[in-house]
């Protein structure tokens, strides 16, 4: 059987209490998991180092390079504590206060430990508690005593998370705990970090600063404001999540197909990488099968070309961790093989070609097809070349070569990309060997096909690509 997984787009799956030990990690990357996230929202610090650990083995058992992606938890704005951790059932009309006094709350009003927010919210922005359910509006302000009314109803309670959709924030997207984790992170290597509730490039790039090359960054969409400013967000990103959570609260949640399209379609453009994360298989929690609307989405987020689709509490705290990733991984295998598929993904595609690299890859996607060559063997120093290749989404296998094993676990995450570590080749002579032992490791059924291999002149120096040869 083939060493190489018979499916383009990748699945990352989010470990927690469910997940947590190398038999149960063993069993999701057999189901088809190419990725894992360490959440750092949950977990002390002995858990995410065994975790990493044990994907370290897993690595080593299987011969294959796996990615770890670090999620910071950010700045989640919480209300402080109510008297005898009651919970409070409000109602529309009912006026709610959210002030700075320290004393705990009651079913008029409560503190939220936010000053600098209490003093920048007018008249008319909207407060919402409890992942969007109670909803309010702004109705009077006296200092840092903020009165509300509320639209629609439901339960508050003890640290209860608040949103406040539309509004800038004057806070950074990196709490002193993100440092500290991202401290820990960098320590133990994972090779992925993403931001939370980013709201502009600045965030990614002062985490760019510290990370300092020893992890790719990764921005979570999940505020307006990055909405808007996409663009460059993208720019200063090595790829993106589309995080359906938190901005199905904080936009109108019949914006968020669309400004999943449009982020997918961007970054397509750009070849950066990106993942449509949450709810993606959610009644997988509890049940062994997924609702219908679940599978159309996860077979959407394939047509549309997403590089990696996620799994959060499915796999993290549900009661079926491994059947989800195998549905999702039987998902998206079946969508991959029906005729839609190519189409789609190539539907309304932008071919610009600004540089050498994008010609060859493209070059190189056109002509394996024509001579029906099984595979395309990459070569890339620090993945740039493998990204614009993924970037052109040829219905070919992809083997990306590459002499780190750093470069190997970050690019693992995108598009059709089957990582190997082998050194650069030092003669042309070497070059067909080398290609010829990964198509060789690659264990594919028939091998009496040509292979298409793209690589650069001076070998072993970044962004050269500039040959192309059919073997
Ligand atoms: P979270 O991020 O799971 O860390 O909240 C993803 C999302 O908001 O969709
Ligand atoms: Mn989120």
């Amino acid at each position: 059987m083939s060493n190489l997984r018979d499916r383009h787009a990748k699945i990352l799956a989010t470990i927690g209490p469910a997940s947590s030990s190398f038999e149960m990690l063993d069993k999701l990357f057999i189901a088809g998991a190419d990725a894992f996230r360490l959440n750092f929202s949950h977990g002390d610090y002995a858990t995410h180092k065994t975790n990493i650990e044990n994907i370290r083995k897993l690595e080593e058992k299987h011969g294959k390079p796996i990615t770890i992606l670090q999620d910071l938890q950010g700045p989640k704005i919480r209300l402080g504590a109510f008297k005898d951790q009651a919970k409070h059932d409000l109602e529309e009309g009912d006026f709610f206060v959210i002030d700075d006094n320290p004393e705990e709350g009651d079913k008029n009003r409560c503190n939220l430990p936010h000053p600098e927010i209490l003093d920048i919210l007018t008249k008319g922005d909207k407060v919402y508690i409890n992942d969007g359910i109670v909803r309010m509006n702004v109705v009077e302000k006296q200092g840092r005593k903020v009165t509300c009314k509320v639209y629609e109803g439901g339960t508050v309670s003890s640290r209860k998370g608040v949103n406040l959709p539309g509004v800038d924030l004057p806070i950074s997207s990196v709490t002193e705990k993100d440092w500290q984790d991202l401290e820990f992170g960098l320590e133990n290597g994972v090779d992925w970090v993403a931001v939370s509730f980013v709201q502009k490039e600045q965030d990614i790039l002062d985490v760019k600063a510290k990370v300092d090359g020893k992890a790719a960054v990764l921005a979570k969409i999940e505020m307006p404001n990055a909405v808007k400013r996409i663009e460059n967000i993208i720019d200063a990103s090595d790829a993106i999540m589309v995080a359906r959570g938190d901005l199905g609260v904080e936009c109108p949640i019949e914006d968020v197909p669309s400004i999943q399209k449009k982020i997918i379609r961007k970054c397509r453009q750009e070849g950066k990488p990106v993942i449509v994360a949450t709810q993606m298989l959610e009644s997988m929690i509890e049940n062994a099968s997924p609702t219908r609307a679940e599978v159309s989405d996860v077979a959407n987020a394939t047509f549309e070309g997403a590089d990696a689709l996620m799994l959060s509490a499915e796999s993290a705290a549900g009661k079926f961790p491994e059947k989800a990733v195998q549905t999702m991984h039987n998902v998206i295998c079946r969508v991959e093989k029906s005729s839609a598929w190519y189409d789609l993904i190539h539907a309304r595609e932008v071919s610009t070609m600004p540089n050498t690299g994008d010609a060859i890859t493209h070059a190189a996607a056109e002509t394996a097809y024509a001579l029906k060559a099984k595979v395309i063997v990459t070569f890339t120093e620090y993945g740039s070349t493998a990204l614009r290749m993924s970037r052109q989404r040829p219905r070919r296998h992809i083997i990306a070569v590459t002499p780190h094993l750093h470069t190997a676990r970050r690019i693992n995450l995108a598009w059709g990309l089957n990582c190997q570590i082998k050194p650069n080749p030092t003669s042309q002579e070497s070059l067909s060997d080398l290609a010829l032992s990964a198509v060789k490791d690659a264990k594919l059924e028939q091998v009496d096909a040509p292979i298409v291999l793209t690589a650069g002149l001076p070998f072993g120096v970044a962004g050269t690509t500039n040959m192309i040869r059919v073997i």
